[in-house]
């Protein structure tokens, strides 16, 4: 029931905003961590983040003070334990929630980065992205390990998303690889993805 619930919820929002963008992905974007977060958490959100501004040319910033016009806050809700982890809600004010990593860490078998898949995946909702890939992308939600790149469809779903105002695309990034390993504990750490280099 929750889970009907809770879809229902979504779909609402996702045809509430059929065709408006909640966020202008060409000016930068305030993400706001909850004051709980800590300076890692913080930091594997700006290691998320770094991914889309290098690939997309987007400007998502965490800004603890939320000095940027335009605002997403992040924090931790069980509602998005409901879900693969994490939920954006896309409508204004657009929030990011992910599931706490103690219920996450046992759902996804002890996988030790399981913060920065999450978000990696979530930053695509906030850049106006409402549907999801198919294939191996992160922005197929029911992907196991991590993509190596932004595939085909990511890029066109971002494009579809933000036609009438693309930033400046960026570099072709290369996304650390996460190698599945349940004998390994939780154990989170910074990642940062990288512009290929010809
Ligand atoms: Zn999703």
């Amino acid at each position: 029931m929750k889970r009907a619930a809770a879809a229902q919820q979504l779909l609402l929002l996702v045809s509430t905003l059929a065709g408006c963008r909640a966020l202008d992905v060409t000016q930068p974007i305030a993400l706001v961590p909850e004051v709980s977060w800590n300076t890692l958490e913080a930091g594997i959100l700006a290691d998320a983040a770094e991914c889309w501004n290098l690939q997309f040319g987007t400007q998502f910033r965490v800004d603890r003070d939320a000095t940027i016009e335009q605002q997403v806050r992040v924090g931790y809700s069980d509602a998005a334990c409901l879900d693969a982890g994490g939920l954006t809600i896309a409508a204004p004010p657009v929030r990011v929630a992910v599931c706490p990593l103690s219920y996450m860490v046992s759902i996804h078998a002890k996988r030790s980065h399981v913060l920065m898949d999450v978000l990696i995946h979530e930053l695509g909702h906030v850049a106006n992205i409402l549907g999801h890939a198919s294939g191996h992308s992160v922005m197929n939600s029911e992907s196991i390990l991590r993509p190596e790149q932004f595939s085909n469809e990511d890029i066109a779903l971002f494009n579809d998303a933000n036609a009438d105002a693309l930033p400046a695309p960026g570099c072709t990034v290369r996304i650390p690889a996460e190698p599945y390993d349940d004998t390994v504990a939780y154990h989170p750490g910074r990642e940062g993805c990288a512009c290929e280099t010809p």
